[in-house]
């Protein structure tokens, strides 16, 4: 037996500037290219993810393993079809060698400049090379899937939480459905169904309600065998693709009735629930003036409006400019990407006065949203490098590298700048710079749900902040040319017809 395994991970925002390059397929393993082989094997070694979980599996089976890639770039613009085309060709080529099983560690919401839904076209090319090979896809819980996907799939596994942590267990379900399909004699099939919604990531999550009933059903009808696979996805909004929204895929035997009953009752709740995912925030000004009220820190100040784990820059402001003009203090600032601060920090050296633009370097065209430097003096406290690796329960173990980093100290905040955007999920954000977060009493960070991770066990208080950005919760601001409409919650008038479920 011979299995193909890769990795293959981007979470598009149709909405940023910033295309996506093969390059930066690699640059999370610290690898110019996305590597192959023994070294994607080794890269990934002990990080808390699904691909880990199928090479686990193909071990454990004693089958020939061939990983063509591993290949994640952090959420961002639009994918250049040369990058996705190099990616797809190495897994294709990989399987056309001929390969009896094919496992995939897939996002679910890559687009390309040709492809909205890129993850279908990677099917549906291994099914020109081989239409019946067993193919195993482990994905993102903010996947947005076609019909096209599905058909193509042979089982279909998304992770159940947000913040992700549980990336290893969802390949080790998709294994185990897989192990199945081909064990037994038993016909097997998907059925999966979509819904026009565009839930508020910031509502999505599974831990709370609205979803936490329908991904509790989901999970109580896997773990009792009442069907071999259910997995629901919130979906990503921020992708102006005509399969956006929510969907489920549930899988059984053939001609059961049982997972064609599970995906109706599941498709009923989700909808039942539409008015529950929609996401009222309050001002910038109000929320930040409230997180003076409070006592005790940590305070989290968490800005989703312009997060790099949802595809921002990650460089807007002005959550900072009106944290300092309304006098918050005793401040730390997670890693902001400014290659240009970085450099002027390092010329000038610890110890030493300076006055930068911080950030606002990335233009958002597509928004109508002025991102401007912040002009800050300061003192350069540390000068340091941007490696650490991940101990919170998401992508545990994972090597990051923010490239060279510095802290900037002024009177009432420690801001650490890097040369790379990521999402802060972990303590070691600011520990890598120096910085005690439980020492301070404001944590100002981009992100929406995946810093609790890291960060809820510490915090006294967690406030949502609405900045501008490129990530928004409120839809209205964004120009949606390809979705399907009418969209809830955009257009209220939006249905499904009872036949559907
Ligand atoms: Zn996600």
């Amino acid at each position: 037996m011979k299995c193909v395994i890769a990795l293959m991970q981007h979470e598009t925002n149709t909405f940023s500037p910033e295309p996506t390059t093969l390059g930066d397929f690699g640059r999370m393993f610290g690898c110019e290219k996305p590597p192959a082989g023994d070294e994607a094997i080794q890269v990934v070694a002990g990080v808390d993810m699904a691909v880990n979980a199928f090479i686990d599996l193909a071990r454990a089976q004693g089958w020939d393993m061939d990983v063509p890639v591993a290949a994640w770039a952090e959420p961002g613009g639009l994918v250049e079809d040369a990058a996705f085309d190099a990616l797809s060709d190495r897994i294709c080529a990989s399987i056309s060698t001929g390969c009896d099983v094919v496992m995939l560690d897939l996002h679910g919401a890559m687009t390309t400049a040709s492809y909205p839904d890129a993850e279908a076209e990677l099917l549906s090319r291994i099914r020109v090379i081989n239409p019946d090979v067993p193919i195993a896809v482990a994905l993102d819980f903010h996947a947005n899937l076609s019909q096209e996907f599905y058909d193509a799939a042979t089982v279909v596994t998304g992770y159940r939480t947000y913040p992700h942590v549980d990336m290893y267990e969802t390949g080790e379900r998709a294994g185990r459905a897989l192990l199945k399909v081909m064990k037994t004699d038993v016909d097997h099939e998907l059925v999966s169904g979509w819904l026009p919604m565009l839930t508020h990531m910031i509502m999505q999550s599974p831990s709370f309600e609205p979803m936490k009933s329908i991904m509790d059903r989901a999970i109580e009808a896997e773990a009792t065998g009442e069907v071999t696979t259910a997995s629901v996805f919130g979906g990503f909004p921020l992708a102006d693709a005509p399969q956006t929204g929510l969907s489920i895929v549930v899988s059984g035997e053939k001609g059961s009735p049982a997972h064609h009953g599970l995906l109706g009752e599941l498709l009923k709740m989700a909808w039942a629930a539409r008015h529950d995912f929609v996401y009222h925030p309050e001002s910038l000004e109000e929320t930040l003036t409230h997180s003076k009220t409070l006592t005790k820190g940590p305070i989290v100040l968490a800005d989703h409006g312009d997060n790099s784990g949802a595809g921002g820059p990650h460089d807007n402001m002005a959550v900072l400019k009106m944290a300092l003009n309304l006098g918050l203090d005793n401040l730390a600032v997670a890693p902001v990407p400014d290659p240009e601060t970085v450099e002027q920090m390092w010329l000038a050296g610890e110890g030493h006065e300076i006055e930068v633009l911080l950030g606002g370097k990335v233009e958002c065209p597509n928004l109508s949203i002025l991102n401007e430097p912040l002009r800050i003096k300061g003192r350069v406290k540390k000068l340091v490098s941007g490696q650490f690796s991940i101990t919170a329960d998401m992508m545990t173990g994972m090597q990051f590298d923010l490239g060279r980093s510095a802290v900037l100290e002024t009177d009432h905040a420690e801001i650490i700048v890097c040369e790379e955007r990521t999402e802060p999920f972990d303590p070691a954000f600011f520990t890598y710079a120096g910085i005690d977060p439980t020492q301070k009493r404001y944590l100002l960070l981009k992100s929406r749900q995946h810093f609790r991770a890291g960060f809820e066990d510490m915090a006294a208080h967690i406030l949502l902040v609405a900045g501008p950005g490129i990530c928004s919760s409120d839809y209205g601001q964004f120009q949606f040319e390809n979705l399907t409409r009418p969209m809830f919650p955009l257009d209220h008038d939006a249905t499904v017809e009872p036949m559907d479920f």
